[in-house]
């Protein structure tokens, strides 16, 4: 589904991504893990299109397309999602209203109708529970006023709204305190398909402890240094990323 092959990304002149390759076949969860600064919500972004990055080698392939020549809102429609560490706040426009346009423009890309106001508010009511989030958000702003726990689960909910092919979710678990772990990872797990693939950027193993990843991968210095099973995930919270540092010799 998804091929990352020696990607090189830079801002203003600094290296930022030195390399990545990444393999994600259909119906996959990888995880990939990381300090601080390491480029992650790089990679991230510039999965889903964000203009700000100089990229310098390397190609994205997804679903046989080059990704790079795509705009982040072909790329959407296509079928790739980003869950945002730092969720947007648009005030004035209203969730109801933002996810029936969104679920929409897709249905209509892929020649499906569209649906209407009942069809779906029956359609988002089901979203909703999944991640127990109550009706009244719809009538709010996106985001606006809801707390660190509410936006993360309004990314899981979009991403079930929109149903994409690969879900690329950065740090949703940040901040949460452990329900709202659960539930992000129970929407994830909901979401999880033979035909649908995700990518789980975290820099704590706990969110992991609820999933099944099938692969980890450690992204230090712009690059991926490491990859394994969900034990090294483990291990890495034993031993904290110092031991990689040092092992790689980085
Ligand atoms: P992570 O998500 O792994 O914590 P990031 O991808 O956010 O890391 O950042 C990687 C590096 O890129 C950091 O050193 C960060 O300061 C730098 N960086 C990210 N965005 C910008 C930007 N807009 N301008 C300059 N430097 C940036
Ligand atoms: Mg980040």
């Amino acid at each position: 589904m998804f091929e990352i092959k020696n990607l090189t990304a830079s801002i203003e002149g600094k290296a930022i991504l030195n390399g990545i390759n990444l393999k994600v076949n259909d119906g996959e969860l990888h995880a990939i893990m990381g300090p601080n600064g390491s480029g992650k919500s790089t990679l991230a972004h510039i999965i889903a299109g964000r203009e700000l990055y100089d990229i310098g080698k390397g190609t994205i392939i997804f679903k046989g397309k080059n990704l790079i020549e795509m705009d982040p809102v072909e790329r959407a429609l296509e079928g790739v999602f980003m869950s945002y560490q730092y969720p947007a706040i648009i005030p004035g426009v209203n969730l109801a209203y933002f996810l029936k346009a969104a679920v929409n423009a897709v249905r209509k890309h892929r020649g499906e109708t569209e649906m209407d106001a009942v069809d779906f508010l029956d359609f988002i009511k089901q979203k909703l529970a999944e991640v127990k989030m109550d009706e009244s958000y719809l009538k709010r702003s996106v985001n606006d006023g809801f707390s660190g726990g509410e936006k993360k689960r309004n990314e899981i909910l979009q991403m079930l709204a929109l149903d994409p092919s690969l879900a690329v979710l950065d740090e949703t678990d940040s901040g949460l305190d452990i329900d709202a772990v659960k539930i992000v990872a129970n929407g994830v797990n909901k979401f999880r398909r033979e035909d649908r693939a995700v990518i789980v950027i975290t820099h704590y193993q706990r969110i992991l402890q609820y999933m099944s990843p099938d692969f980890v991968h450690v992204l230090m210095d712009g690059r991926i240094v490491r990859s394994g099973k969900k034990n090294l995930a483990e291990e890495l919270e034993d031993k904290g990323y110092n031991w990689l540092r040092e092992k790689e010799s980085l």
